[in-house]
């Protein structure tokens, strides 16, 4: 048996504005604090499209090589639903803004293009709230409410949960490297459905699907799909029949729960909505905003490996996220060395933010300072330790490389005859090791080196220890 996948992702865009009225769309203000008339839905209230919405679908249409309609419709999609107090969401329906676009992904056995069969733009629901400050009532919260959101529904293309988790993974790349969404799972800025069905291997007929929402994390989508795909070829195996449904992802029981099925799904009596005109798009507005992209990540990428001749994998780490390549861009300006601030960048600062759990934005250590710390390393002032040592203090305290590194003595020593006294010493205090290296225990070399590393406090030239060292065990 094998699995077939389609994905139907919601993001919400980071427009200043909601969708249809000129309420502010920042996350977790307090309660009903961004309303107007028009997003709740006031009789005789009406909508007026924010044009930063279309921008943003446009650039999204154009990094995923869509067909951008000259024309496309809203319609309203009626339901009743609490926290959507209008009893309909405007949302595009036959004729959306996007169609057959694609997102290539990597995959175990190389790249794979994924189709996307469209992306509509849609507005947002409020909240409810259950929490335990609403004991036999329900909370409503309306700041949501209008937000726009833009649906991106896949084509049955996907066949693994690893290869879901990487469609989702390089569509949040993107949308990040677009400025269009800050997708936060945790926030709900991202939502993901997975629609999932089986068949024999190889068979052209798509089985009967069921499709599972709420996930909130990658890993949650994984285990839902791994979990319905078991469950399904368990039933048919057993002889039994799929029974088409919606289904909720329970991440604490680890099973997913029947919600409705198709005999109950609902009936939205969609309609053109009568107060918004048809939305045309002509190829003036598409270069406009086609100047504005970005460079997007795969030519980033490739950029990387072959004009800094760095290694896939480096150049993937480094291309992640638009900040983080332009963060290693920006230092590289100083250092000039690829090699040596992809390391720096991949590693050192890729550590911190681990650590100190914050922005690229909120570090101490700018670009222009890890460029000066990467200079001063080529050109032999400092030795990596300190400069390592360098790094971590501005991390925590701020300053200046050259001020930190003359303050606490920590430029390198190129002095010879300052070499020979620490090494000539160390060998003085170690005659046993001396005599043991002499008739071939070679690898006592680490043990000198550590020694008169620790007697310059770091300041020597490993190099041009090493050198020094050799010569005087000959
Ligand atoms: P709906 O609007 O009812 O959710 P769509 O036809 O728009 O239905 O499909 C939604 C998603 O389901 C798409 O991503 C599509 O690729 C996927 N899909 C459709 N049929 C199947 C199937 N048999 N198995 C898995 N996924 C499917
Ligand atoms: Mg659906
Ligand atoms: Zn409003």
């Amino acid at each position: 048996m094998e699995a077939v996948i389609g994905l139907e992702v919601h993001i919400q865009l980071s427009t200043k504005t909601k969708a249809f009225c000129s309420c502010k769309t920042t996350y977790g203000n307090e309660e009903n604090t961004q309303t107007c008339p028009v997003c709740l839905g006031m009789p005789g209230a009406l909508p007026v499209l924010n044009k930063e919405v279309v921008d943003f679908a446009i650039k999204l249409g154009l990094a995923t090589n869509s067909k951008i309609a000259e024309k496309s419709i809203f319609s309203r999609k009626n339901y009743f639903y609490p926290d959507l107090t209008k009893g309909y969401q405007i949302s595009q329906y036959d004729k959306p803004i996007l169609e057959n676009g694609k997102l290539e992904i990597e995959t175990e056995n190389g790249l794979k293009s994924i189709g996307i069969t469209r992306i509509h733009i849609e507005e947002d629901t409020g909240k409810s709230n259950h929490s335990e400050n609403f004991v036999n009532s329900t909370g409503l919260d309306f700041n949501r409410c209008g937000t726009a959101l833009l649906e991106i529904v896949s084509e049955p293309e996907i066949k693994t949960s690893k290869e879901a988790s990487a469609y989702l993974a390089k569509l949040r790349q993107l949308v990040r490297y677009l400025e269009i969404c800050d997708g936060n799972l945790e926030e709900g800025s991202m939502r993901c459905d997975a629609n999932i069905s089986v068949r024999e291997t190889g068979s052209k007929k798509f089985g009967t699907r069921v499709e599972v929402k709420n996930m909130n994390s990658y890993k949650n989508v994984e285990k839902a799909i791994d979990y319905e795909i078991a469950r399904q070829i368990k039933v048919l195996e057993n002889g039994g029949k799929i029974i088409q449904m919606t289904a909720l992802w329970n991440a604490d029981k680890n099973q997913t729960i029947p919600m409705r099925t198709k005999e109950d799904s609902q009936d939205y009596r969609y309609f053109p909505e009568p107060d918004l005109v048809p939305l045309l798009i002509d190829e003036n507005w598409i270069d406009e905003i086609r100047k504005t992209l970005p460079e997007l990540p795969k030519t980033r990428k490739e950029r990387f490996t072959r004009e800094l001749c760095l290694s896939d994998y480096e150049a993937n780490v480094l291309t992640s996220a638009k900040e983080l390549a332009d963060y290693f861009e920006k230092t590289l300006e100083i250092s000039k060395d690829p090699k040596l601030t992809a390391n720096f960048v991949s590693g050192e600062v890729l550590r911190l933010l681990k650590e100190t759990k914050s922005e690229l934005s909120e570090l101490k250590i700018t670009p222009e300072k890890l460029g000066k710390i990467l200079t001063l390393l080529q050109t032999n002032k400092l030795n990596l330790q300190n400069a390592k040592k360098i790094f971590d203090e501005i991390a925590q305290n701020g300053s200046e490389p050259e001020k930190i590194m003359r303050e606490k003595g920590l430029e390198q020593s190129l002095d010879t005859n300052e070499l020979e006294t620490w090494v000539s010493e160390v060998l003085a205090e170690n005659p046993n090791e001396a005599l043991r290296f002499k008739s071939g225990e070679t690898k006592l070399q680490a043990f000198f080196m550590g020694k008169i590393m620790q007697k310059s406090r770091g300041k020597a030239n490993a190099q041009l220890v090493t050198k020094v060292l050799l010569e005087k065990l000959k």
